[in-house]
């Protein structure tokens, strides 16, 4: 079946500088060039998604500033249905500070504005609105108050829909809310912090493997703070690809319960080289047999009960590699709501996210549906 895009997240105007040096405190600097840029996780993410021709729905808040028409409009004249895009009264719209030097060092400020004052009522209510999400997919990122997370969550999966969620940042994430998810889409440092602060939190022992696969699987666990990512486990490891663990069973893939042997992909992993990972292709080769189909989301999954496999990069002309992680989640998002089973998403979504590298920008590099499409048939083998 296919669906929409649910995007629930920030929308910021970037207001980027180049500066000949970064000012040290009390410093003013002057010269160099400015631009304005659209972004914000949550609006990137949508216009990825719709410009890979999925119907497209934002839910988030721009202010009642001078930069609430313009937020819009960005979103709009992307086909992203915006009718959801609440104007808060009083609040500016969310802005991003950049400054950049002439090496390309960066110092950034967010003001999150709007999109910290939206209210997980007003999601609620949102959601209740759109009625029943069966086929739908919502794509949740946490630049937007954590209980608004926590209830896009919560009646996203309540009304049927698939939910992802990219816990970027992942400050503030803790299980009672990345366990409410389908998909989890961390990248390499994120995953780092979100098991770093349950460790910390929870004295729970940390694993020390520098194996992404291996680390990534205790999200999938249960800890003592609740239950694991309901689904799979994706793991974004920027231009060594990505590493996915998915619960067998867990409906994503076309053949799930069929065929619970290693994917294609993991047989390719191991010789990947880079995020190569021979935790990934020794997990992926324990076949699970046919008692291993439903894992229980509150027993640990043993290794059988876990797919792990890993997708190369692929190899383009990088030039920019901000939104990378947005163009991912993006086509990761509308490839599922086209009904495509979690192997092909993924590989689908790398293509997106190696495709936004080769242009400078983030929400201006997004792939379009034509540039995405031609891109995979032209490395099909004849
Ligand atoms: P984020 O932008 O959130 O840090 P990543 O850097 O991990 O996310 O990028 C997301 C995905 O985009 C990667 O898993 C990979 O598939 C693709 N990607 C990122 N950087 C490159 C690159 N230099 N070359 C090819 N693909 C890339």
């Amino acid at each position: 079946m296919s669906g929409r895009v649910i995007v629930v997240g920030s929308v910021n105007i970037d207001l980027v500088a180049r500066v000949p040096h970064l000012p040290h405190p009390g410093e003013t600097v002057t010269g160099g060039s400015y631009e304005r840029h659209h972004g914000g996780k949550g609006g990137n993410q949508a216009v990825a998604a719709a410009r890979l021709r999925r119907p497209t729905l934002f839910i988030g808040a721009v202010g009642d500033d001078t930069f609430e028409k313009e937020a819009r409009r960005a979103l709009s004249s992307e086909r992203v249905d915006v009718s959801m895009v609440a104007s808060l009264a009083g609040q500016p719209t969310g802005v991003a500070l950049i400054l950049v030097d002439a090496t390309g060092e960066n110092e950034i400020a967010v003001v999150p504005g709007a999109n910290g004052a939206i209210e997980p009522g007003y999601v609620r209510d949102c959601l209740a609105r759109l009625g029943p999400l069966v086929g739908d997919v919502m794509l949740v990122c946490n630049e937007v108050p954590l209980h608004v997370v926590r209830e896009a969550l919560m009646c996203g999966a309540a009304a049927g829909a698939t939910t992802v969620l990219n816990p970027a940042p992942a400050i503030g994430i803790d299980r009672a809310i990345f366990g409410l998810a389908d998909i989890v889409t961390p990248n390499r440092n994120e995953l780092a912090t979100l098991l770093q602060t349950e460790a910390t939190r929870t004295g729970r022992r940390l694993d020390t493997s520098t194996d992404a696969a291996v680390r990534a699987r205790a999200l999938l666990e249960p800890g003592p703070e609740g239950p694991g990512v309901r689904k799979a486990v994706i793991v974004t490891l920027g231009a060594s690809g990505v590493v996915v663990l998915e619960r067998v069973g867990s409906g994503l893939s076309a053949n799930d319960g069929l065929d619970c042997g290693p994917r294609p992909d993991a047989a390719a992993a191991s010789t990947a080289g880079g995020a190569a990972s021979t935790a990934a292709a020794e997990m992926a080769s324990a076949a699970p047999g046919p008692t291993s189909r439903a894992a229980s989301r509150s027993a640990a999954p043993r290794r059988s009960d876990l797919r792990v496999w890993e997708v190369s990069a692929e190899k383009v002309a990088t030039v920019d590699s901000t939104g990378a992680g947005d163009a991912f989640c993006g086509a990761l998002a509308a490839a599922l709501a086209e009904g495509r089973p979690l192997s092909e998403a993924v590989q689908r979504a790398v293509a997106g996210g190696a495709l936004a590298t080769t242009h400078v920008g983030a929400r201006e590099g997004m792939p379009t549906r034509a540039e995405l499409e031609a891109f995979l048939a032209a490395r099909q083998p004849a």
